[in-house]
């Protein structure tokens, strides 16, 4: 195991020497076969940061068979809940003890402003917590049938989780899989996504100090297509969780069909923020600008598109478009940035080129890289008022800090315009009126929604979408529903009618 380094400094600005991030295979810390490496990029200088070792086949298959045989042989699918539960406590101990270092690694790889990421880090400690303290709940029925049977249900796992995740926030999001698949007595491979390595290994490591026995938990840093591919039609591998783009959420599920993998995909979003005229504005334009702007606009449940009722809508439109204007855009290292660079200099061209398709809206505050910004890839907080639905900037997931607004008459419109797009993650609702909100909140196709909130969520709840915003929901124990198995056992107590065949005449 490498040396971890010393935790609870000042979180300084990285030296930028994190090193080869390698696999973590059956308890060892590996290159690839290959011997390939790739780089991973800065994104506030674009300069290289780190290398990570570049998976293929041969990488994966080591992986998966590790993660079988150690769920096959080994002891932790065996192990009494009460005992993975304390391995999990002591993860969550580990990670808080190193909770400096995770942050200093993810905001050097994904640009997040440092004062958004102390929460995330934290949360990655809660969620091995939270599993270790539901795990002892995992249990099944009883069903009494008269004298004759009692039927009882159990929870088994199911055996190696293929877990694909995103760069958008990558520690938060492995480790809320990564505790119940393994709270449950799962084995694990984790493949991070290409442009997100830097937590990955230091988490392998984080989870070997805490005691996770060799191969319950493996890493396979590379590619979608040479590393994730492989992964997701492994037959060795008997569920993946994937969380990305719908595009590939739809790849995934097809390559999992002929060994019939279950899979969980929570995939992109393009979620309404809807304004009633009889909004509280104040706590509202909060709401809009935090759920838009926080995490550079790279978040799957962002209110990207700002629906509000005629009379309203031009204050609230205004407020948010002054507000934007003055949000801190610079180095995510410095505690006063708001927001920070997108993660790659191709999606900050992919970004801009959806600000400049918007013809015929309203720009009202950014659109363009910030003055004195030149390197990195910096992008103003931008609001686009009076979009239509058929422009691209309103149907489709930019994953950037582009809020959208148009106003609408009446309650029938608002829900036909939240629904016209084809996601359905997450829905904010902003009303007086009780009874509309009620009503509102189950009109929309969506699977979460918040109604005069902005998006605060206890790790009890579920969390998923609809349509294409992704398949089954995870969170809570919600998350056993994919992590476990469930199996009936009937006993027969007495006897009972048993048809009586082949007794001839
Ligand atoms: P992506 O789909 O490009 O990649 C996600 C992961 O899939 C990466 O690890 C990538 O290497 C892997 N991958 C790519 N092609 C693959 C293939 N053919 N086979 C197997 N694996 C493959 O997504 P991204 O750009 O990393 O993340 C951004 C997207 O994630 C956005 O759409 C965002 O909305 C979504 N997201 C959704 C949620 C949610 O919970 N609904 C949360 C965060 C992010």
């Amino acid at each position: 195991m490498t040396s971890l380094p010393m935790t609870r400094a000042a979180v300084a600005k990285p030296a930028m020497e994190f090193g080869l991030q390698r696999h973590y295979i059956g308890g060892q810390f590996r290159s690839s076969a290959s011997g390939a490496t790739f780089e991973t990029l800065n994104p506030a200088t674009n300069a290289v940061l780190a290398h990570a070792a570049d998976g293929g086949e041969e990488d994966v298959t080591a992986a998966v068979q590790a993660a079988r045989t150690a769920f096959d042989d080994g002891p932790w699918p065996r192990l009494k809940a009460s005992e993975r539960a304390a391995v999990l406590r002591r993860v969550a101990a580990v990670i808080r003890d190193h909770e400096d270092e995770f942050i200093r690694r993810e905001v050097a790889d994904i640009g997040m402003p440092i004062a958004q990421m102390k929460g995330l880090a934290m949360r990655a400690a809660e969620n091995f917590d939270y599993y270790a303290g539901v795990v002892p709940e995992l249990h099944g029925r009883a069903f009494q049938v008269g004298d004759e049977f009692l039927n009882y249900t159990i929870r088994k796992p199911v055996g190696v989780a293929g877990l694909i995740m995103p760069w958008n926030a990558p520690l938060m999001l492995s480790t809320w899989r990564i505790a119940p698949a393994l709270a449950a007595g799962n084995t694990v491979v984790l493949k991070p996504a290409e442009w997100s390595p830097l937590t990955a290994t230091y988490l392998a490591e984080v989870l070997e100090e805490a005691g996770v026995p060799a191969g319950v938990f493996n890493v396979v840093h590379g590619f979608g297509e040479t590393a994730g591919a492989p992964l997701a039609r492994h037959p060795g591998v008997d569920l993946i969780c994937f969380t990305g783009e719908t595009t590939t959420g739809q790849t995934i599920i097809a390559a999992g069909a002929p060994t019939l993998k279950r899979s969980s995909v929570e995939l992109g979003g393009k979620s309404p923020v809807i304004v009633f005229e009889d909004a509280d504005p104040e706590p509202c334009v909060d709401a809009v600008l935090a759920q838009i702007f926080t995490m550079n606009g790279q978040r799957c449940t962002a209110g990207s598109r700002l629906l509000v009722q005629e009379p309203l809508y031009e204050r609230i439109v205004g407020e948010v478009a002054e507000r934007a204007k003055r949000i801190r855009v610079g180095d995510p290292f410095d505690p006063r940035t708001e927001l920070g660079p997108l993660i790659r200099p191709e999606h900050h061209e992919r970004v801009l080129q959806y600000i400049a398709s918007a013809e015929g809206a309203r720009l009202l505050a950014g659109g363009a890289r910030p003055q004195g910004l030149d390197t990195g890839n910096y992008l103003e907080a931008t609001v686009l008022a009076d979009v239509n639905e058929d422009m691209a900037v309103f149907q489709e997931e930019i994953f950037g800090p582009v809020l959208v607004a148009m106003p609408f008459r009446d309650e029938a419109e608002a829900v036909r315009l939240a629904n016209a797009t084809p996601y359905g993650l997450a829905a904010y609702v902003w009303t007086d009126d009780l009874q509309r909100a009620h009503r509102v909140a189950h009109a929309i196709d969506t699977g979460m929604c918040w109604v005069n909130s902005q998006n605060v969520r206890d790790l009890r709840t579920p969390f998923g979408g609809v349509k294409d915003s992704g398949i089954g929901r995870e969170g809570g124990d919600y998350a056993f529903d994919f992590y476990c198995e469930t199996e009936i056992v009937h006993i027969a107590l007495g006897t009972h009618a048993i048809p009586r065949l082949g007794l001839g005449d």
